[in-house]
């Protein structure tokens, strides 16, 4: 029997894998997806009610035109579907006057994305339940909101499936070579073949392309939902910001308002446990709810109020914290995408864009440079 043989294979149908997809079938690309679970799933890195969109990007100025065309598809995707995909309703960076907030006074300033800064006294002025200490300033991004990452995730495969890409979920990648051309994956289940590989595989990542010994460290990360002990509307995204909290002894903490009813979130960035990703407890613990508690206390006393859910979650780390979107050395038939270091849902859309784009033409008007395989190989 003639073997088929499919334009692409994504391996890992989570954030961007979706994305990838969506945007190649839509070129007529003929797409198989496979992953090792139903996406959108609990056991990766993109699950969790919301994360935080925002675009005078600290952590690199080659990131905000990405950003910027990553708002232009979500509201492009909120019209096709009909549903919010993304609410713009302000986001607030907090911490005294250093490279946290500099750098993304840097971003605004290069990329005229309006800003406005305000003391700690103004701060809780405008936010009666904020609580930033003395030396804090804060800059209010009023563009600034939330994705959902599960909402989108579902809509790009479904959507996908429209355009004609078939989905295999349930099915685990264990192997892939090339023979003549073509790539072979080996799953748990079947052998599939295609002329171009891309792997999205977010926190497995690493153990499926072994050659490049990607430097990459998996880290667990606790998301908590409190009920505010009183005025309750405050802390409704109408009245409030998500904040980022850059504190003096180099912890960072982030929240988002209460968004559909699902409370007040808020989690720590970065400095969770180094794990395997096959090796992760998804449940939290005392210890993890005693740090974002004592945050509270301090710095948003009145959300300190009954704990209403939690979900762990790993952040796919590279030792620069910048992402990888790169094709394989010497192969521009395979692309590697991994962005994540905690920072990657926002852009989802523009990534799955440029995925498409490289597949298709081996080249992106974007400045990819900071996101290279041979930087992390030094
Ligand atoms: C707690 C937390 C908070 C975050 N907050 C924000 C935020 O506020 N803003 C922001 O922009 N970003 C944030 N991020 C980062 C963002 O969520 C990630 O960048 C993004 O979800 C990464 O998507 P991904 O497609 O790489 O990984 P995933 O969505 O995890 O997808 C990888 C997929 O590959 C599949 N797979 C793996 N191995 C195989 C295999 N062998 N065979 C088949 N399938 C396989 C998996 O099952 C999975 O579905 C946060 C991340 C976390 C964990």
């Amino acid at each position: 029997m003639k073997k088929k043989i499919y334009n692409v294979i994504i391996i890992g149908l989570g954030a961007m894998g979706s994305a990838s997809s969506y945007y190649l079938s839509k070129n007529g690309v003929k797409v198989l997806g496979l992953d090792t679970y139903e996406p959108p799933h609990k056991l990766g890195s993109s699950h969790g009610h919301t994360r935080v969109i925002r675009e005078a990007y600290h952590e690199g100025i080659s990131y905000v035109p990405i950003v910027k065309r990553a708002y232009d598809l979500w509201n492009e995707l909120d019209r096709e579907i009909e549903d919010k995909l993304i609410l713009e309703y302000g986001g607030m960076y907090l911490g005294d006057d250093g490279k946290y907030l500099s750098d993304a006074k840097k971003s605004a300033k290069k990329y005229d994305i309006p800003i406005s800064e305000f003391s700690s006294e103004e701060i809780k002025e405008k936010y009666k339940v904020l609580n930033p200490p003395k030396n804090f300033k804060g800059l209010l991004e009023n563009r600034s909101g939330a994705v959902f990452p599960e909402k989108a995730i579902s809509n790009f495969l479904s959507k996908s499936i429209n355009y004609g890409s078939t989905h295999n979920y349930n099915e685990k990648v264990i192997d892939w070579n090339k023979e003549s051309q073509i790539y072979q994956v080996k799953t748990n289940k079947n052998n599939y073949f295609a002329e171009k590989l891309i792997f999205s595989s977010g926190a497995w990542i690493k153990n499926l392309v072994p050659s490049l010994n990607l430097p990459i460290k998996i880290e667990r990360q606790v998301l908590f939902w409190f009920d505010p002990i009183k005025d309750k509307d405050q802390f409704h995204y109408s009245n409030m910001p998500n904040t980022g909290w850059d504190l003096d002894n180099g912890i960072e903490f982030y929240t988002q308002p209460i968004i559909e009813d699902k409370g007040f979130k808020v989690a720590m960035h970065h400095n969770g446990k180094f794990i395997s990703e096959d090796n992760l407890n998804r449940e939290s613990n005392m210890d993890d709810l005693n740090i974002v508690k004592n945050f509270l206390e301090e710095y948003i006393p009145l959300a300190n109020g009954n704990l209403l859910d939690s979900r762990v979650c790993v952040y796919t780390n590279t030792p620069d914290l910048d992402f990888i979107i790169d094709f394989y050395p010497e192969d521009e038939n395979i692309l590697i995408c991994s962005p994540c270091s905690g920072h990657g849902f926002k852009f989802t859309p523009a990534i799955g864009e440029i995925c498409s784009e490289l597949v298709a033409k081996k080249k992106t008007n974007y400045d990819l440079s900071e996101f290279s395989i041979k930087r992390l190989m030094k």
